[in-house]
């Protein structure tokens, strides 16, 4: 099997053989992942294939660690992915409306199942939509700010002023004393 994992499938085949696969697939394979999120790691897929109710049916598992950054402190964040649901095949848009609604589904449009978009879907809806550190886990000191003049010390009065003030008006007939003598 090129690249280690499957492509694209028959759902009809999938569901009926009850066809089983685990693989790892790295997340620059996943559409729309990639771009967000980096991973050191591919991520571990399981699924298992059946039916239910008369429906196609997939157990889908997976676990990994994804990069992401957190939107509080803008520094590296670790998200741990570790999702196993149970997802409806569906052909048509219909097809998932008339099921109920707790049931999650995928549109395999022409009865075809796109292995790495199913599992991207999964990916994405296990994550936050913002990521951020739990509560009190960012780092306290917030980036520097732009400029470097901020660190001007305040404290700027001078004693002389006052000194010059009060020479300047306290005595005012000094010099005519000066002269008269
Ligand atoms: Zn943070």
């Amino acid at each position: 099997m090129p690249g280690g994992w499957p492509k694209s499938r028959d759902v009809r085949q999938l569901t009926e053989s009850r066809a089983r696969f685990e693989f790892d697939i790295p997340v620059a394979e996943l559409p729309g992942v990639s771009s967000e999120l980096s991973a050191a790691a591919p991520l571990h897929v399981r699924l298992d294939f059946g039916r239910e109710q008369g429906m196609g049916v997939v157990q889908v598992a997976v676990r990994g660690s994804l990069g992401a950054t957190c939107q509080r402190c803008m520094r590296p964040l670790a998200l741990q992915l570790d999702t196993d649901s149970r997802v409806a095949l569906v052909t048509s848009e219909a097809e998932a409306a008339a099921l109920p609604e707790a049931w999650e589904t995928f549109l395999a449009a022409d009865g075809v199942l796109d292995f790495p978009a199913l599992i991207a879907e999964e990916v994405l809806l296990a994550l936050p939509i913002v990521p951020l550190h739990d509560a009190g886990a960012c780092s306290a000191a917030p980036p520097p700010p732009p400029g470097g003049n901020a660190q001007e010390p305040a404290a700027t009065t001078r004693p002389f002023a006052d000194l010059k003030a009060l020479l300047e008006g306290g005595a005012p007939g000094g010099r005519d004393g000066n002269g008269q003598s």
